[in-house]
């Protein structure tokens, strides 16, 4: 390999970003030398056994990596503003601190009616559903409005736990809250009962938990705390798809008329 060849390597790197049709998810792709793309893999896998608390099931190499990915992402847009910035963007950077990247845009008038199944968006314009407004509705602020053609109304916005409060649970539980657990990344304040489901801001309803407890483990994955649990040493229960659930079958006479409705007709339209 030349130094031209080197050269060109270098000059042809790029990531890409790109969006999916239906705007659930981000395809990236991209083309690194091989000594970046070397560096990067390192550190994306060693940061991955920083984030993961010991004795979690571990996601595969891929998927650690874009879980690390964000969390690096998160944490350059939370540093505080460098010594160049000025004293008005330093203000407006502290007092934002820790407020989301996140807004969570609520496109289309069903979004809450439908328990944020269908019509969530983020302003950018991807599409998300119930876990990641949750989420927002712990870690950031959620904005809602409509938007039609060019016309934005906005419906108001549902501010985050305030930060004074947060540091107050923060400083209460000392650390993350699930039993055993010694991660201290990212600790963050979690609703206990959600703010969709109707929970609130008081001290009894928010816990400390760790990045990956608060958003893998109860956000990503559907864990639960367990309420049976003593406070500081939460037990998290498994999703409740697994957790033996069954929804109750109709009675007869709906399911006659469900039947009925679902009958392959043999009458010729009208
Ligand atoms: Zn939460
Ligand atoms: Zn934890």
């Amino acid at each position: 390999m030349t130094r031209a060849d080197e050269k060109r390597v270098f000059d042809s790197q790029y990531v890409a970003f790109q969006p999916s049709l239906d705007g659930t998810h981000v395809k990236m792709n991209g083309r690194l030398g091989a000594m970046e793309a070397e560096i990067c893999r390192q550190g994306l896998d060693r940061r991955g056994e920083r984030v993961i608390p010991a004795g979690e099931d571990r996601p595969n190499a891929g998927q650690r990596r874009a879980l690390v990915l964000t969390t690096l992402c998160q944490d350059e847009l939370d540093r505080e503003p460098t010594h160049r910035a000025t004293t008005a963007h330093r203000i407006r950077a502290l007092r934002n601190r820790r407020e989301p990247l996140l807004m969570v845009v609520a496109n289309n008038p069903t979004a809450e009616a439908s328990g944020f199944e269908q019509g969530s968006a983020m302003l950018a314009g991807g599409r998300v559903g119930p876990g990641a407004v949750d989420l927002v509705g712990c870690a950031g602020r959620i904005e809602t409005m409509t938007v039609t053609g060019q016309d934005i109304v906005h419906h108001g916005s549902r501010s985050g736990i305030p930060p004074a409060l947060r540091r107050g649970v923060l400083a209460r539980d000392n650390g993350c809250t699930i039993d055993a657990c010694t991660s201290v990344y990212r600790l963050e304040a979690h609703h206990i009962i959600p703010r969709s489901g109707g929970g609130d801001d008081s001290p009894e309803n928010l816990t400390t938990l760790c990045w990956w407890h608060h958003h893998i483990a109860i956000h990503r994955q559907g864990k639960r705390i367990d309420p049976q649990s003593p406070p500081r040493r939460l037990r998290l229960l498994p999703t409740s798809r697994s957790c033996g659930y069954l929804r109750p079958e109709p009675d007869p006479h709906t399911l006659a008329i469900l039947r009925a409705l679902q009958a392959p007709t043999n009458r010729a339209p009208p």
